[in-house]
């Protein structure tokens, strides 16, 4: 089977654009890529399909989705601390939009350099615009990190700031006050929807440091209770240390909290660890990583609100519509 023409289109626009691995024996152009793995670590594999109208706007920047259709399967590899490798890549497309896949190559091409992952193969159909990227990545075959781990007494925390991209996507649906908001802010917002900053880095420095870790791609409390689930373990969340950027912190306080325990979409990690790893975790990433509660023993999630009082789920869900 030869390469369809169109994703020799791809490939020609991607090909001088992105670096070689040396684990690459054969790369794009044959029925199969062939691939050298590692003695010491098993491959951690994901998959995730983007659809327009679905999961972005029609009218999104290219480059920046090209960006983030790697970075959502970047995302999930982080979240198993897994160093990435390899990806393949299925683009269904309307029409061969020479600009459009110019634009949409470099974004690719631009951040699997940053994260160091080779494009080893692909197909192209022609259909409703949609994206599906499958990634490769390593990790060590004596220190698996996953959901189902978290202990007792672990610190819960999370990378950079969360709810930005629900409040981007508000702002491109019409629904957000803007009143205190600069163009800078909406700017920022936006670039965190279109563009998310997978945590891999960090995500490999938690193997043998966290108990589990998830990213978070449905929202704070959706995500943080697949691992409650998984570990069959509950927790206690301080509202107030939520990490808001400056542009949610301009927001009401309640609209600011919802957006960051429900937005999806930041890939941001959320992770558990001992009192003591937490401390060299967060000396490693300055300013990068936030406590935010406790697990417990028992099963139940529990709020400590500004004022200091703690509150059941269910008492303070009525107040957050997405809850459900
Ligand atoms: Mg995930």
């Amino acid at each position: 089977m030869k390469p369809s023409p169109e994703f020799s289109l791809i490939q020609q626009y991607f090909q001088a654009l992105t670096m070689r691995r040396a684990d690459v024996i054969v790369g794009v152009g044959d029925d199969c890529a062939v691939l050298d793995n590692p003695q010491d670590c098993f491959t951690a594999i994901s998959i995730d399909t983007l659809v327009q109208g679905i999961h972005f706007f029609a009218d999104v920047d290219p480059y920046r989705l090209g960006i983030k259709a790697l970075a959502v399967n970047l995302s999930d590899l982080a979240a198993m601390g897994a160093k990435p490798a390899w990806f393949t890549l299925a683009l269904t497309l309307p029409e061969i939009n020479d600009d459009w896949l110019k634009q949409f190559s470099a974004g690719l091409a631009d951040i699997a350099n940053d994260y160091q992952i080779q494009l080893v193969g692909g197909d192209t159909t022609r259909g409703p615009l949609t994206i599906t990227i499958q990634v490769h990545g390593h990790v060590p075959k004596d220190n698996l990190l996953q959901r189902n781990a978290a202990k007792a007494s672990d610190l819960i925390c999370v990378t950079g700031c969360l709810g930005d991209a629900a409040a981007g996507l508000q702002y491109r649906l019409g629904q957000l006050d803007t009143t205190l908001l600069t163009d800078a802010d909406i700017g920022y917002l936006l670039q965190r929807l279109e563009m998310p900053t997978p945590r891999n880095q960090i995500g490999e420095q938690l193997v043998g440091a966290a108990h589990a870790a998830i990213d978070i791609s449905d929202g704070l409390l959706a995500d943080l209770n697949h691992i409650l689930t998984a570990s069959n373990r509950g927790a206690k969340l301080d509202l107030s240390a939520l990490p808001l950027s400056v542009a949610l912190q301009k927001l009401p306080e309640e609209v600011a909290t919802q957006l960051a325990l429900t937005g999806g979409d930041d890939y941001e990690l959320c992770f558990t660890a001992t009192a003591d790893n937490v401390m060299l975790i967060k000396r490693q990433f300055p300013g990068l990583i936030q406590v935010i509660g406790e697990i417990t023993d028992k099963a139940g999630l529990f709020f400590r609100n500004a004022q200091g009082e703690w509150q059941g789920f269910s008492e303070i869900k009525a107040g957050y519509d997405h809850f459900s």
